[in-house]
């Protein structure tokens, strides 16, 4: 497996990134046994960087895999925490469900907005005082946004990017594919290390996942690449992939089996909040229930942990 270094952390990562977000409860909900048993498998095939969130539900999935692992293994995760002592509280509850004494990175992940250093000022004061402490190795921002890649960038403190990009810019916000292109070699000229989310935009470019994952891996200024596994096909076709083999007609056959979509299941009670919630306009009320454009999803997550009748599934 290639590897990479990611900025200025110091970290030497693997191009893959297992981006643990399907495995949880929010999609797959995989059992901790089964995720851990498959992130030991990544492990094996040379993968040493997972991608999580606080709101991925994953936490244990990695600390069983990580028990008794010998690879060194970086992880990172992200918090929706605004202020300092809701950020606190993320980053001790991620050090201790996860086992570790230092989080490699730690993201403010900033879901819709476009301005987290203004918005969420409090909960990065804390992340800076963490990694004084030696409690997280580094701090990076997780954004669908062009404008928060370009106002990172201009951030010393910020040490790591993960923006989401993709061959057609599906799930960007405020802007096309060559504009979070350019912002993302913008940051890397800063120093920042970068590695891109959503290549295969939650599934929807499955069929053309050569392609997809081409145009993202192909950028000279991003170091990696997440990407989201729930199988034992998945993770060997993309490690091949990412190991610049040929994937054979019968892998994409597999992967293509894998994709998915969002459903809305019949007891939603149309208060709104998912609708709210989605970064890219996917979600809208209909006779009141919440009706979902699937051209549109990227599966990104963002939606289901607002439901408050757990109405919302990937299958
Ligand atoms: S509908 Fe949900 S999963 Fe799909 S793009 Fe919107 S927030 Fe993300
Ligand atoms: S948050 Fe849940 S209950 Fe509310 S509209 Fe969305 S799916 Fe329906």
């Amino acid at each position: 497996m290639e590897l990479s270094l990611l900025g200025r952390t110091g970290l030497k990562i693997s191009r893959l990134i297992f981006g643990a977000l399907p495995m949880g409860p929010l999609q797959g909900d995989l059992s901790v046994e089964f995720g851990a048993e498959l992130l030991r498998k990544a492990f094996d095939l040379g993968i040493n960087f997972v991608d999580t969130a606080e709101s991925y539900g994953t936490y244990s999935h990695i600390k069983e895999a990580l028990k008794g692992n010998e690879n060194r293994v970086y992880v990172a995760t992200k918090s929706t925490a605004h202020d300092f002592s809701g950020m606190e509280a993320s980053v001790h509850r991620a050090l201790k469900e996860m086992a570790l004494e230092q989080i490699d990175v730690f993201h403010l992940h900033a879901a819709r907005t476009r301005i987290p250093f203004e918005e969420r000022k409090g909960a990065f004061e804390c992340l800076l005082k963490c990694k004084e402490k030696g409690l997280v190795r580094s701090i990076g921002i997780s954004t669908h946004s062009i404008k928060a890649v370009r106002d990172a960038a201009l951030v010393e403190e910020i040490d790591v990017i993960h923006p989401l990009i993709n061959k057609e810019g599906m799930g960007i916000i405020d802007g096309t594919a060559k504009e979070m292109m350019d912002a993302i070699a913008f940051a890397a000229s800063r120093g920042k290390g970068i590695y891109a989310m959503k290549a295969l935009a939650g599934g929807y470019f499955m069929r053309d996942a050569w392609e997809a994952f081409n145009y993202v891996k192909s950028s000279p200024y991003i170091h990696g690449v997440a990407v989201g596994m729930v199988s034992f096909e998945e993770l060997k076709a993309n490690a091949r992939f990412f190991s610049e083999e040929e994937i054979s007609i019968e892998s994409m056959g597999q992967l293509q089996k894998e994709e998915k979509r969002l459903i809305i299941l019949g007891f939603c009670k149309g208060c709104g909040k998912c609708v709210k919630a989605c970064p890219n306009n996917a979600l809208r009320l209909v006779d009141g229930k919440s009706v979902v454009n699937p051209e549109i999803c990227i599966l990104c997550g963002y939606c289901n942990p607002v439901c408050p009748e757990f109405a919302i599934r990937v299958v």
